[in-house]
């Protein structure tokens, strides 16, 4: 007997959604990705008990048509590439089609969009996967996301989240971060009724990363000035060499605007402050780095931090150059006294 069967569209949805949708914060993540990609230039996000229970996501973007909303809930369902050839050079932070139906299937969703110019708008709520509304309604131009009770249906999830003080932490490093590679953005969030974070969107980075940073650790900053090496431009704000931290949490790598982790960015910095630096402390900033679409394979893993270089050592010269340049530049950078 056969004991190989297909699984029905939900579970294969549920699933999937393991992949996208790992916390509250992957949530945040891909809704102010969507935000960023819909040409937004203001973006809110409010959330109640670590975001497990109450997200929203508002933008002022370009808002969806209301014939597009409910089918940009379906897998695979995308504006944002069409071809093969589309994939080869990715200039959104989205185009996998996957975030909403993932979202969607482990929580109970609303939306509300309208596109700019049109008399109005339509609302689209979602539960567990299944459409229960679809209907003409009043709001403002661009898109709301609310996502209630995420992991409601998947208990196994949900026993894997920390204290909501944890994740609500790691939904405003998404804000952060988003807010750091867009200073054009003026960003917002909102913590159990309080407004923990903001940053101006006033085009300055200088300004986004003292956002970020904050008065204590910002004072520390210096500018690194734009460096282009093969083609690769760098810049950012990097830390004075005496005020090294002690972990490496602050380090904030961007790749053609987007968030990534990555060693090699890491060892390039870190390289450059050699013999500088207190053995066993890091140097922390923001570091930015941009390069021709096709050298960067973002289509990696499905949360999108981790990008492929197609000419790594080049990328390794870039950041080392740019963050050694920065360094040069700054004077009285007091030699580390050897002990006697
Ligand atoms: P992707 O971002 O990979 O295309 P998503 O599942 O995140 O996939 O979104 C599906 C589609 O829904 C997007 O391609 C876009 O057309 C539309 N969309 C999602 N969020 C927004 C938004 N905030 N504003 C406008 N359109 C949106
Ligand atoms: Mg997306």
């Amino acid at each position: 007997m056969a004991v190989i069967h297909e699984l029905d569209s939900h579970m294969a949805d549920l699933i999937a959604a393991g992949e996208v949708v790992e916390r509250p914060s992957s949530v945040c993540k891909e809704l102010v990705e969507n935000a960023i990609d819909a040409g937004a230039s203001q973006i809110t996000v409010e959330l109640e008990n670590g975001g497990i229970t109450y997200l929203r996501v508002c933008d002022n973007g370009c808002g969806m048509a209301p014939e597009d909303a409910p089918i940009a809930f379906r897998r695979h369902a995308t504006s944002k590439i069409r071809t093969r050839e589309d994939l080869s050079a990715i200039g959104t932070l989205g185009f996998r089609g996957e975030a909403l139906a993932a979202i969607s299937a482990v929580a109970r969703v609303e939306l509300f969009t309208k596109q700019t110019g049109c008399m109005e708008g339509v609302h689209v709520s979602l539960e567990g996967g299944k459409m229960t509304a679809n209907e003409p309604a009043g709001c403002p131009d661009g898109t709301t996301f609310i996502i209630r009770d995420l992991f409601y249906n998947t208990p196994a999830r949900m026993k894997f989240l920390k204290k909501d003080f944890t994740e609500a932490g790691y939904i405003l490093s998404v804000v952060e971060h988003a807010a750091e590679s867009h200073p054009e953005i003026n960003f917002q969030c909102i913590r159990d009724g309080k407004r923990v974070f903001h940053a101006p969107g006033n085009g300055s980075l200088q300004n986004a990363v003292f956002s970020v940073f904050g008065k204590e650790l910002s004072k520390n900053l210096i500018e690194m000035p734009e460096n282009t090496l093969n083609g690769i431009r760098v810049w950012g704000y990097i830390s004075k060499p005496h005020a090294p931290r002690a972990n490496r949490t602050y380090q904030h790598f961007f790749v053609n605007g987007r968030f990534i982790k990555s060693k090699l960015v890491q060892a390039a910095m870190e390289e450059a402050y050699r013999n500088s630096i207190i053995t066993g402390k890091f140097p922390y900033g923001c570091v930015c780095i941009d390069l021709p679409l096709g050298l960067v394979d973002v289509n990696v893993h499905p949360a999108k931090t981790e990008v492929k270089f197609a000419e790594e050592k080049k990328v390794f010269s870039a950041v080392y150059a740019a963050v050694k340049n920065a360094l040069a530049g700054e004077e009285n950078i007091p030699e580390i006294e050897a002990k006697p």
